[in-house]
């Protein structure tokens, strides 16, 4: 058994939002008939264990909660007006705030150099006392607190590849300089936030990276960007622990995203990542599913990033393009400004 594992479950598909919402139970049911067609056997299945009331209390107000769950006495509820949750929805967002804890606490706990809770619903725009943008309970970042307070962990790098903005995310860890949080999305899509220059307050400041991305980007760019900018970072940063809010709306095939970068970017990404990981130390990798609209699409995604876990690493060469250096010109020099890189 390799040393790569994912978390699923069939009560992931009891959140049903509605027959035309984007967030569709489809979207997993097709990650999981890829799992089994291409990764039989090759990788450790995991059941998510569902978080308790404490855990989501890491980053949710106690108020919010409790208005979540009530919801269960209705076939439907509008929790806000783009997340709409049927009766077991409960089940779900609790199994998906469950199933980021549950993948870092074998992460950490050195069973496994990275697990891959395949989720839904998403979590990156949940807010401390409220949902958003389809998502109920943030599950990265009760992940991250989670790993903070139970498991000692200082240092936790958050990379959130989402076409949109994971504002919940960002909102949480926006004091807090042991969190990194490095997001690339559109400011022209949902939430409309994400602007460069807000970069963190107080202690926190210079730990959070908004990355804007152009209509135009392509999947050479994405790449260069990501390897070039994380080159640089992880040296700087360290952690101990790498999360990713896994979202694959950037896909060229994403009816929401609107980019043109191809699945094959999320292997290149991947195994960049391993290897500058393990040139600092060791592979300590969790992913939670966040967005990605077209269920083909999502599941080639989530393919390819599998594959560049499991797969040996191959060695490292950052390539760069103009539309790359562009980008990341502007913010490696913001971080040198701020003394985040050194
Ligand atoms: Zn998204």
């Amino acid at each position: 058994m390799g040393r790569v594992g994912i978390i699923r479950d069939e009560r992931f598909l009891e959140h049903m939002p509605g027959p035309t919402h984007p967030e569709h139970p489809r979207r997993l049911k097709a990650v999981y008939e890829m799992v089994d067609r291409e990764f039989k056997g090759r990788l450790k299945e995991i059941l998510p264990r569902p978080a308790t009331l404490g855990d989501v209390e890491l980053v949710h107000s106690p108020d919010y909660i409790e208005r979540f769950l009530k919801t269960p006495e209705q076939d439907f509820t509008m929790l806000s007006p783009d997340t709409p949750v049927s009766k077991n929805s409960y089940i779900s967002a609790f199994l998906a705030a469950g199933a980021a804890i549950e993948a870092i606490k074998r992460v950490i706990g050195g069973m496994l150099n990275s697990c891959f809770a395949l989720v839904r619903p998403p979590g990156h725009h949940a807010l401390k006392d409220r949902a958003m943008g389809f998502c109920i309970f943030n599950n990265i970042a009760i992940g991250a607190r989670f790993a903070q307070a139970k498991l000692g962990i200082r240092r936790i790098l958050i990379i959130d590849w989402d076409v949109h903005f994971g504002n919940g995310i960002s909102e949480e860890f926006y004091s807090d300089p042991s969190v990194f949080y490095l997001s690339t999305h559109r400011l022209e899509l949902f939430p409309y936030s994400g602007r460069p220059e807000e970069m963190g307050k107080g202690d926190g400041l210079g730990f959070n990276l908004n990355i804007p991305l152009p209509p135009h980007m392509g999947t050479k760019d994405f790449v260069a960007l990501y390897q070039n900018l994380l080159k640089e970072l992880i040296p700087a940063f360290n952690p101990e622990l790498t999360l990713i809010a896994a979202g694959f709306d950037v896909h060229s095939s994403d009816p929401l995203g609107r980019l043109s970068v191809e699945e094959t970017a999320f292997y290149e990404i991947t195994q960049s990542l391993r290897y500058l990981l393990k040139e600092e130390g060791s592979e300590r990798i969790v992913l939670s599913l966040e967005g990605g609209y077209d269920p083909l699409g999502l599941a080639l995604c989530v393919r390819e990033t599998i594959r560049g876990l499991l797969e040996p690493l191959k060695g490292f060469e950052a390539f760069k393009t103009d539309l790359s250096q562009e980008i990341l010109g502007d913010a490696l020099n913001r971080l040198r400004a701020l003394g985040v890189l050194g």
